[in-house]
């Protein structure tokens, strides 16, 4: 069975961003065939070494935000189905107190865990990170979604691991 990889993280940090970007090759052909939606939680990730399954948890962005909302049954499942979970943050607002209750969450469980800090394109990297330190989760790597930025260093970090 291929490993799993996790998107977590607030409405808006940039997940399904990554999620298109991991798993290019199939999300455009999904998006190509009419009658399938695009809102698709499972993806095969084509970047990196090997493959392995990406899940976007994007169903948690359509309510407000929210720890309770991150909550979700369905996040709680794709937490417990994944070998690793990929936590992101947004640069452009820096460290929410729903960060926090986030990571305070996710290193209880005691799965492998990174912390990326997305959108980092919008400054210099190290500046950015530096407000994600107080999530008590190590050095945050820092990448882009949409610039392509640091994300295969990410994921190849990550798959290292699993
Ligand atoms: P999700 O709710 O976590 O799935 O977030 P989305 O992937 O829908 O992205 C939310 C917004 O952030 C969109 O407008 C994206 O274009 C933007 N975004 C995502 N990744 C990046 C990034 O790396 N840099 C910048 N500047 N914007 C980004
Ligand atoms: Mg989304």
């Amino acid at each position: 069975m291929l490993p799993v990889i996790a998107l977590i993280g607030r409405p808006n940090v940039g997940k399904s961003t990554l999620f298109n970007r991991l798993t290019r090759t199939r999300a455009a052909l999904v998006a190509d065939l009419p009658g399938l939606t695009r809102d698709r939680q499972y993806g095969i990730g084509r970047l990196g070494s090997r493959p392995y399954v990406v899940v976007d948890t994007g169903g948690i962005g359509t309510t407000p935000s929210g720890i309770e909302t991150l909550m979700e049954r369905q996040v709680q499942r794709a937490i417990d189905e994944a070998d690793h979970l990929l936590f992101l943050v947004d640069a452009r607002v820096g460290c929410t107190p729903e960060d926090l209750a986030l990571a305070q969450r996710l290193r209880r469980l005691g799965k492998p865990l990174t912390l990326a800090v997305n959108k980092s394109d919008i400054g210099n990297p190290s500046i950015l990170s530096a407000d994600f330190h107080q999530l008590g989760l190590g050095e945050p790597w820092t990448i882009s979604a949409t610039q392509g930025m640091g994300v295969h260093d990410l994921i190849e970090q990550v798959l290292e691991h699993l």
